[in-house]
């Protein structure tokens, strides 16, 4: 296996993947007795601390192969490691992909249609120009966005047989869908391996598969935006994943103001949308990342309108700067308030 891909850890300190998946290893407890506990593997990757849960006699090869899933994807995918297709396809501007590339590339640029561009993968050189791929922040100048703005856009990502090119000086990162999709994965994987019962946490992606061993289902924090140790609600749910983007997530201060790491590909700088997070409950952990995103860089009033006419079956939790909680009415049975400084608002299916 190939292990020689890097990633980096918060604070800027890289260690190869070998490690990771070592230090991974020895996280992993041997006990997936049925019904007992679960089995429990850690790893690092995707810039972000993942936990793998699973139930039952599996548990172990499950968890095991859905780990080694995860870091196959941290390593084709990562925007910083030389060895991957993301880093040569960034370098070239055109590339051979694998069959994973070319429709998570598809999946994005479907979500960029319905959403008006809210989802763009190409929005990456002004992700950069901020300085969130390196921990290096700054507030770029007007000019400087100004000349990334032409290199901005879903649309100018060609796909040729299995080759994916680039328009000129543009590039391309998955980090607003990656981990879903590779939760999405993760729970596939536990499902192939006959397990009933699991749960990932990839970074605050939580994705579920069945209901936990004593028949009762998951719960899921919801995290208050402007509050770390408090809940903005919690969220009962099976099968499902559970996803959020939100101002809290990675930030930095400059001059008296916060910048967060969700820019709004239509201005290039961070989503300014009236919303402190945006949470999607969807079946499919891919969808809900990308959706988490683009409903976070539209807000409020065009997220409810897509929830209304996209087609697409999921709910959503919105948190927004005057203080409300809207959810949508499929979940508003399993949704707990428990921040009550928050007013709560149900969006109802006419
Ligand atoms: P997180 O990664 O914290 O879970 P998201 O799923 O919202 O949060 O993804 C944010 C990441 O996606 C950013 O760090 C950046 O790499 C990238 N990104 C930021 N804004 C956009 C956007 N509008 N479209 C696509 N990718 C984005
Ligand atoms: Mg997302």
């Amino acid at each position: 296996m190939r292990r020689t891909a890097h990633i980096r850890r918060p604070g800027g300190l890289r260690i190869p993947t070998a490690l990771a998946v070592a230090v991974m290893s020895a996280a992993l407890c041997g006990c997936g007795g049925a019904g007992g506990e679960p089995y429990t593997g850690e790893l690092f990757a995707m810039d972000t601390f993942m936990r793998l849960s699973a139930y039952g006699q599996a548990a172990e090869d499950a968890v095991r192969a859905a780990s080694d899933e995860i870091a196959r994807l941290d390593a084709m995918w990562s925007v910083t490691d030389a060895d991957s297709e993301i880093y040569a396809l960034n370098s070239f501007g055109s590339a051979a992909v694998s069959p994973e590339t070319l429709e998570i590339i598809a999946y994005a640029a479907s979500v960029s249609g319905e959403t008006g561009g809210a989802l763009d993968i190409t929005v990456y050189p002004a992700v950069r120009a901020w300085g969130f791929t390196t921990d290096e922040y700054r507030v770029p100048g007007e000019g400087e966005l100004r000349e990334i703005a032409p290199l901005v856009n879903y649309r100018a990502v060609k796909t040729d047989g299995n080759t994916t090119a680039l328009a000129p000086g543009a590039a391309v990162d998955f980090g607003a869908l990656a981990k879903g999709y590779a939760s999405q994965r993760a729970a596939e994987i536990f499902r192939e391996h006959g397990v009933e019962s699991g749960i990932v946490s990839l970074g605050g992606n939580v994705q579920t598969v069945g209901r936990k061993p004593d028949g009762s289902p998951w719960n899921v924090a919801i995290q208050d935006p402007e509050d770390s140790g408090r809940y903005a609600g919690t969220l009962k749910t099976q099968d499902a994943a559970v996803v959020t983007s939100g101002v809290y997530q990675r930030y930095f201060e400059s001059g008296g103001k916060l910048y967060h790491h969700i820019i709004d590909p239509s201005t290039l700088r961070p989503a300014d949308s009236g919303l402190l997070s945006a949470t999607v409950v969807a079946e499919n952990g891919a969808l809900a990342d990308a959706l988490s995103t683009a409903l976070f860089v539209l807000g409020r009033e065009s997220a409810e309108t897509y929830w209304r006419n996209s087609g697409r079956d999921f709910d959503m939790i919105l948190i927004t700067e005057t203080g409300e909680v809207v959810i949508t009415e499929g979940i508003a049975d399993a949704y707990t308030h428990e921040n009550t400084d928050r007013t709560l608002a149900v969006l109802a299916v006419p």
